[in-house]
């Protein structure tokens, strides 16, 4: 398998507000957390996490499906940006954007840092196994599929975050 040369670390060297499409869509690991569905409250705004995933998430490969064309498919599906990334309190710690963003490494499983973009998975640290589909089950209940903030904590322990 082929490791990323230091001098391709691009996500060390170049300002995060500076990275071209691809270099920005390349940070995401595919770990599919951002595509669990959340409820939020509408007085506090408190965002609550379920493990009921978006229909067009691939749960072979933990990729999006439609990703080109998602706003066709999902038009709130959220757009992470170096503008955002930093704010957006739903979006989690494992986030490899968030990493970036915080000046934090990308963990040595990152599809990145191993040079295959399959390595997330391999690494056993996606969401896959642990969520719904959307499509499984009625969306009126989506309460009752709520769980723990640490419900995907298998990715915080492999991080190092706790
Ligand atoms: S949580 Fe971050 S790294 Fe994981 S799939 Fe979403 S955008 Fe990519
Ligand atoms: S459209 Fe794609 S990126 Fe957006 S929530 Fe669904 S699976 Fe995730």
């Amino acid at each position: 398998m082929t490791k990323i040369n230091k001098q391709d670390r691009f996500w060390e060297t170049i300002p995060f507000d500076q990275l071209d499409q691809k270099q920005w869509e390349s940070l995401c690991d595919g770990c599919g957390q951002c595509c669990a569905h959340k409820l939020q409250d509408d007085e506090t705004e408190e965002v609550f996490l379920t493990n009921v995933v978006c229909q067009y998430l691939d749960h072979q490969t933990c990729h999006c499906s439609v990703y080109e064309n998602r706003h066709q498919y999902v038009p709130d599906c959220i757009k992470i940006t170096p503008e955002n990334a930093k704010t957006l309190n739903w979006i989690p710690e494992t986030c490899a954007y968030r990493l970036v963003a915080n000046g934090k490494p990308l963990p040595e499983w990152h599809p990145l840092v191993v040079g295959d973009r399959a390595s997330t998975k391999q690494a056993n640290m996606t969401i896959l196994n642990k969520v719904i589909s959307e499509e499984d089950v009625e969306m009126d209940d989506l309460e009752d599929y709520l769980v723990e903030d640490d419900y995907f904590s298998h990715l915080l322990v492999k991080i190092g975050a706790k």
